[in-house]
């Protein structure tokens, strides 16, 4: 028996390798115990290992990863694998990406390391791996110096295949197969070619009380506008935070007969920034910054584009088309976000018609007229919907609509604005 005990513990010395930290006495006390508990000893022996390998590693779960972030160990299992040439600096390299699950999540990844050691399937170590935005997602990029190396299956907790029941809101947080339930708003039906083979797509817009998504469906489900579907086996993918429902035949659609109310709950922006985007969302915040080259500005009656000192980047000088917009960034104290409006929300949040605002630059300027749309929203509080699109640079929402919610809060809106700026 005690021969049996050595043995062992010098298989966990072994297994541990690097990531030894205990003395053999330390490990051996440890391995008594769970023997003591009635523990086989092979069990005993992984669970040693399991737990003094991954302490050692620090490691980090996919989901707390942010953009940016260097010496991330991680342990995952490779979802898939593909590989690509790419041409960098005009020489041709293979590159390796795909996607990586642990049990918090799922994240894309690439790697730029000559050869990737592992496979589809496999459960793997990474050490010293970075992170970086890509659109709109946070990606795992390997590195020359990411070290690689496969683990026992068991290393990590199960990742569960069997489709989560979620809300719209959800899908930001889960990972893997999903079922949700909700209504078809749009459908719109497109033949694609792939590998030259027709295939029909059908996509639009879903929602369920929480929020909207666009669709994709890779086969025909006979679906049509007002539908109320359950959906199982399908997946969630996203663009710039724009969350993207996709399924084919081998998810389970079912028609329901009950109605399904949908909404655009006012969502807090941390939320929303926290989403990095979504479709038609609700969120409310204080002007704390109109941006320069908001108010009154002509655009290429050709191209659209914004003219600057009558001029158009590609079309030169030509009779530019007057139009209004804002560019301003709200914040709710708990994070801020940029906001984009047209003229037609413009004039509405101004007071001010596009031909009373012409006048005003004709007579004083354009600084007078941004001066008077500071005077009137700097601190006011507004309630927008509209599309949000995330990058690396924050949250923008395209306004589809907007209103001043409350007009009496200069004070409080002063000082967040104190508190703000207190914090550059
Ligand atoms: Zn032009």
């Amino acid at each position: 028996m005690e021969d049996d005990i050595s043995s062992y513990i010098d298989e966990i010395i072994s297994a541990l390798g690097d990531d030894l930290e205990l003395s053999r006495e330390d490990i051996e006390k440890e391995f008594r115990r769970f023997l003591e508990y009635g523990v086989p000893p092979d069990q005993a022996k992984k669970s040693i290992v399991k737990k003094f390998g991954k302490d050692k590693l620090n490691r980090k779960l996919l989901k707390d990863i942010v953009p940016n972030e260097r010496n991330l160990n991680l342990i995952c299992k490779i979802i898939t694998k593909n590989v690509k040439e790419v041409n960098i600096r005009g020489e041709n390299r293979v590159i390796y990406y795909g996607l990586i699950a642990d049990e918090s999540g799922i994240l894309p990844f690439t790697s730029w390391k000559s050869s990737f050691p592992a496979e589809k399937g496999d459960v793997v170590e990474i050490r010293n791996a970075y992170s970086r935005e890509w659109q709109g997602n946070v990606q795992i990029n390997i590195g020359e110096r990411t070290g690689i190396k496969k683990l026992e299956e068991d290393k990590l907790p199960d990742i569960s295949q069997e489709p989560r029941k979620c809300k719209i809101i959800d899908i930001y947080n889960t990972f893997g197969p999903i079922e949700i339930k909700a209504k078809i708003l749009s459908i719109s039906e497109k033949e694609i070619e792939i590998d030259r083979v027709k295939r029909k797509v059908f996509s639009g817009i879903l929602a369920d009380e929480t929020g909207k998504a666009q669709f994709t469906a890779w086969h025909d489900f006979d679906l049509k506008e007002e539908d109320v579907i359950r959906v199982s086996g399908c997946y969630a993918k996203f663009w710039k935070g724009i969350p993207q429902i996709v399924f084919d035949e081998r998810a389970t659609l079912e028609k329901l007969t009950e109605d399904l109310e949908v909404g655009s709950p006012v969502l807090p922006l941390h939320r929303l920034v926290d989403m990095r985007g979504g479709i038609d969302v609700t969120t409310e915040g204080t002007v704390i910054e109109i941006k320069d080259r908001s108010g009154y500005i002509e655009r290429c009656p050709e191209c659209n584009r914004l003219m600057r000192n009558g001029e158009c980047r590609i079309h030169g000088k030509v009779k530019g088309v007057a139009d209004l917009r804002l560019k301003m960034v709200v914040d709710d104290g708990s994070a801020g976000i940029g906001v984009i409006a047209n003229r037609e929300i413009t004039e509405k949040l101004i007071g001010k018609t596009l031909e009373e605002c012409k006048k005003i630059v004709e007579n004083e300027g354009e600084e007078k007229l941004l001066e008077e749309i500071k005077e009137t929203l700097l601190t006011k509080k507004l309630r927008l919907r509209g599309n949000a699109l995330g990058d690396e640079f924050g949250t923008t929402l395209i306004a589809k609509d907007a209103e001043i919610i409350e007009e009496d809060i200069k004070k409080g809106a002063e000082e967040l604005l104190q508190l703000l700026e207190g914090e550059r």
